[in-house]
């Protein structure tokens, strides 16, 4: 494409690259402080059960709020974190903080829930990974059956003893597993049996146009319906209007996360919204 652009073009694509690595790099620097600077927050976005209307859990979602720059968002920084292996310790910050946030809420006398964590496929491959679980619900005192650990189906691209194994660990421990993004991965359906997960989590994509994209519904019908048949819950992401939701249910699923019921809050605002009892209207 430079050769098109005649002879200044390198210079241009030169200084692009430039301008990008240079953004990358100052990411980079300023990624790597936030944590002992204390620059990270965990907001909540409940989760809510179809059968009832309750809150049945909530997912943690780590946010950067950096000090000139404001909030940064996870999709801009979670692939630099993952790539520079800071996603580790900032991972294992947010694990600690999700376990002893819900165990605080547990002691408060609110009705139990299930705190989701997203983790990483190289915090996953961690060869003391499932110590760190271990040691977190060990620490904040939480019961490992009130802690999911999200993970997302190219996690087993890779290695599948190995995954196996870890996953046999945590089941023991008592910990559930969701598969998260469901169907926007590269894993073999087979895995989800093998893997013993607890939760389908259905992507946003194929949620977002379900009412008016054919495909997407016969694709959303069908994964509610095989994870019925798996014993596997199925959870559908990103749900935002009244029709979204109706199909859903219509078509059985037993859970929701989106906008339609709320967005990500602080643990302060989600502390407010169980404390009110706040119930999916169902009708
Ligand atoms: P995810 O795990 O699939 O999380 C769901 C994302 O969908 C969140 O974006 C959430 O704010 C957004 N969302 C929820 N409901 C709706 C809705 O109704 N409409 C729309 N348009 N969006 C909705 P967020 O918080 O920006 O996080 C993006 C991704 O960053 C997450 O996707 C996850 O992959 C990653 N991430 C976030 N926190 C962590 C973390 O602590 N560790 C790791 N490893 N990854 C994280
Ligand atoms: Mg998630
Ligand atoms: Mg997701
Ligand atoms: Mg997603």
């Amino acid at each position: 494409r430079s050769k098109e652009k005649g002879g200044n073009a390198f210079h241009y694509y030169h200084s692009d690259m430039n301008k990008r690595s240079m953004h990358r790099l100052n990411l980079e620097i300023h990624l790597r402080k936030a944590l002992e600077r204390g620059e990270f927050a965990v907001y909540y976005q409940p989760i809510v059960n179809l059968k009832n209307g309750s809150v049945f859990g909530m997912e943690a979602l780590v946010r950067w709020h950096h000090p000139d720059w404001g909030m940064v968002s996870p999709g801009e920084f979670i692939p630099l974190a993952e790539e520079t292996g800071l996603i580790v310790p900032i991972g294992n910050w947010v694990l600690r903080q999700a376990c002893k946030q819900n165990r605080e809420w547990q002691r408060k006398g609110y009705a139990a829930l299930v705190v989701s964590v997203n983790i990483s496929a190289i915090q996953f491959h961690q060869m003391n990974f499932v110590q760190i679980v271990m040691d977190a619900l060990r620490d904040s005192g939480l019961p490992p059956g009130s802690l999911c650990l999200e993970i997302t189906e190219n996690v087993a691209m890779n290695n599948v003893s190995h995954i196996l194994d870890t996953m046999h660990r945590l089941r023991e421990l008592g910990v559930r597993i969701s598969i998260d993004d469901f169907g926007t991965g590269y894993s073999s359906l087979s895995y989800l049996k093998r893997f013993h997960v607890h939760t389908l989590k259905i992507d946003q994509s194929f949620i977002r146009d379900v009412t008016s994209d054919e495909d997407n519904a016969a694709i959303v019908t069908a994964l509610i319906a095989m994870s019925h048949r798996l014993k596997i819950k199925s959870l559908a992401e990103g749900v935002e209007t009244q029709e979204q939701l109706q199909f859903l249910i219509a078509q059985g699923c037993d859970e929701i996360q989106g906008y339609v019921f709320s967005k990500p809050m602080p643990a302060s605002e989600f502390e407010d919204l169980i404390s009110r009892n706040k119930q999916l209207n169902l009708t």
